[in-house]
């Protein structure tokens, strides 16, 4: 009998669906040059300390497994900076840090070991388009929260009704994508305590840590001025035993193609991560990770500061013609299509898409289809025509 997909198939695979921002993909790849700006990473080289450090792992033979947990080299460098940053203390030895194939793989991880049959993991909408697919695949189901009418901002006073005794976990991400915003402290610190009350763990995906703008930032642990981080739940006093904190390099450091991430929280909870790792993942990929262990020396903070001056740039011209909320950090904005249009998101990106402008509906990462995503992590010159074009459409 010859195989077929209806007998074979598993109903989780079928559960979810190919990514929407591939569709927009293929429609771009009709453009002769399209101004992209739907891409989501970084436009600069990768800074050449890292590609030095990868470079140099390869011609040394580090081509072998790593530990599961990760490269000690690399573990100790990621606990400094948790320390640094947040004052965490990571034990020594294999616990509370896992090295994972990128920050896809820790929240998979996560999902797989908290989620089971009819679980739910609160996430927001408009969401990262992975989390849905995520918790699906892992057995469990994700409930989205809207956050339209908070500016995008996920906020405990939002997230509180939607817990139910089926309730693992509640995913946070700040800076967002796709709107980019920023929680401050306080939501963070509202967050925490909401999470640390119904005994569930908070997921904190901050993949885009690094690109938070000056006017959006908080102090660091050590309290020096100077140093003006990301505001995170994991900032507060005892953080470890409720947030599991997701963070990566790809965005930071322009390798997402490395896959590489890593996450800390609970012990009990990466122990179990750990274990799925070991069956799975197996280990993030060793010459990627010897690159990344030298990624915390490398300043990004001129690049940062040159995206907050496209960020501006993006409010300036869009901002008089729809209703746009600030992105304080990643590289995303998540503009409203003006109701006087009379358009859906898909309709307004088709309309862009014939005028050579490449962007991304917002019902790619919702369950509403009114806005659009646009990514500004493009060269000047393309981000500049592309803007102009969206103005004068969105104008009408
Ligand atoms: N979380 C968010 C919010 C993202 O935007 C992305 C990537 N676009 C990821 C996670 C996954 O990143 P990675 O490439 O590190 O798996």
């Amino acid at each position: 009998m010859t195989p077929t997909p209806d007998r074979l198939i598993a109903d989780r695979a079928r559960a979810i669906d190919v990514s929407g921002i591939r569709r927009v993909f293929e429609l771009g790849a009709s453009l002769k040059n399209p101004i992209n700006l739907s891409i989501g990473q970084p436009d600069f080289p990768v800074p050449e300390r890292i590609k030095a450090a990868a470079r140099d792992a390869i011609d040394a033979d580090r081509n072998g497994y790593t530990l599961t947990t990760g490269m000690p080299e690399l573990r100790a460098r990621a606990s400094e900076s948790l320390k640094t940053d947040l004052g965490w203390e990571i034990a020594t030895g294999d616990t509370g840090l896992l090295i994972t194939t990128g920050t896809s793989g820790a929240l998979t991880l996560a999902m797989l070991s908290l989620l089971g049959p009819g679980d739910e993991i609160i996430v927001p909408d408009p969401y990262f388009v992975a989390y849905g697919p995520m918790a699906t695949v892992a057995g469990g189901r994700a409930v989205p929260c809207d956050t339209y009418a908070t500016g995008f901002r996920m906020t405990a006073e939002s997230v509180a009704p939607l817990i139910t005794e089926r309730t693992k976990a509640v995913l946070f991400n700040s800076p967002s994508n796709p709107a980019g915003v920023v929680a401050n402290q306080d939501e963070c610190r509202a967050m925490l305590e909401l999470c640390r009350e119904r005994g569930v763990v908070l997921i904190s995906d901050e993949i885009y840590d690094e690109f938070t703008f000056s006017d959006f930032t908080t102090s660091h642990a050590s309290g020096d001025p100077s140093i003006a981080r990301c505001p995170s739940p994991a900032r507060e006093p005892g953080a470890e035993d409720t947030v599991l904190l997701v963070r990566g390099f790809g965005k930071t450091y322009g390798v997402t193609g490395w896959r590489m991430g890593y996450c800390a929280g609970p012990t009990w909870l990466i122990d179990e991560m750990a274990k799925i790792q070991q069956y799975t993942f197996v280990c993030a990929p060793s010459i990627a990770q010897a690159g990344c262990a030298a990624a915390f020396d490398v300043d990004m903070r001129p690049i940062v500061e040159s995206y907050r001056v496209r960020r501006d740039r993006v409010l300036s011209t869009l901002g008089p013609h729809t209703e746009i909320e600030t992105p304080g950090g990643a590289f995303y904005a998540f503009p409203k299509v003006p109701e006087r249009l009379g358009l859906t998101g898909t309709q307004f990106v088709e309309r862009c898409i014939e005028r050579g402008v490449l962007v991304i509906p917002g019902g790619v990462f919702s369950d509403r289809d009114t806005h659009f995503r646009l990514s500004f992590a493009s060269p000047d010159e393309q981000l500049d025509r592309g803007l102009a074009i969206l103005a004068e459409l969105l104008a009408g």
